[in-house]
């Protein structure tokens, strides 16, 4: 499961869940990005801090891992030098998902290799409340669509914005993210 996770929240984990239980997944493994790759309208808060609390919130899950693989590798975090990487570990016989959301799948045709990497591993794009399917068919073309599964979260509108506004404004982020998650942010001053 890829993603910035700046920071983690329960539609993260929700999604991760339920992908698991519907694709009959052995582990779900979180890969919190180290230097993202396209451009952000606002500074990522540094990787060490995004990869503790994601670990802090995936802690109690037994199917549930974090790997360090794109913080500890220099330069731009690409996918399909991720997913390679996995290939290599778990072998060829092994069936691998690359799980985010539906908004970043939109852009696929930007990330680098990306011909290679829909050849490497099925996608799972996982959607929010008022996503439009009907966007995926007009911005890929068919091959790349019958390689990605979309997962449809209903009533679920949490985003990693939100939170990192409402702490700005000093609004409480509680049942937003797990109690561990929160602490951390305050602890360390993160969002402010
Ligand atoms: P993003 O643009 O920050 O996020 C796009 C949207 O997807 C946001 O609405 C985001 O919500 C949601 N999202 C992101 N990860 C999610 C997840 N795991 N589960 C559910 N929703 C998720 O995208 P990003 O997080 O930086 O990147 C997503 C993944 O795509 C990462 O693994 C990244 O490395 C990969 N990527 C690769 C390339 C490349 O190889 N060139 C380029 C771009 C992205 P939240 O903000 O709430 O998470």
């Amino acid at each position: 499961m890829g993603g910035t996770f700046d920071p983690i929240h329960y539609g993260h984990l929700l999604a991760a869940e339920e992908t698991r239980y519907r694709f009959a997944l052995s582990k779900v493994i979180f890969v919190p990005c180290g230097v993202p790759p396209h451009k952000k309208t606002y500074e990522v808060t540094p990787a060490e801090h995004r990869y503790s609390m994601t670990v802090l919130a995936t802690a109690s899950n037994h199917s549930f891992f974090v790997s360090r693989v794109e913080i500890d590798r220099p330069g731009p975090s690409y996918a399909v030098d991720t997913v390679k990487i996995f290939r290599q570990q778990f072998g060829e016989g092994s069936e691998l998902f690359f799980i985010t959301g539906l908004d970043a799948v939109l852009e696929i045709l930007t990330w680098k290799s990306h011909d290679e990497l829909i050849r490497l591993c099925r996608f799972i794009a996982v959607t929010r409340p008022g996503y439009d399917a009907q966007k995926l068919k007009e911005k890929l073309p068919p091959y790349y669509l019958n390689s990605i599964d979309l997962l449809v979260i209903p009533g679920i509108d949490i985003s990693s914005t939100m939170i990192r506004e409402r702490v700005r404004k000093g609004e409480p982020i509680r049942y937003l993210t797990p109690d561990t998650v929160c602490d951390y942010i305050f602890k360390h001053g993160l969002y402010k």
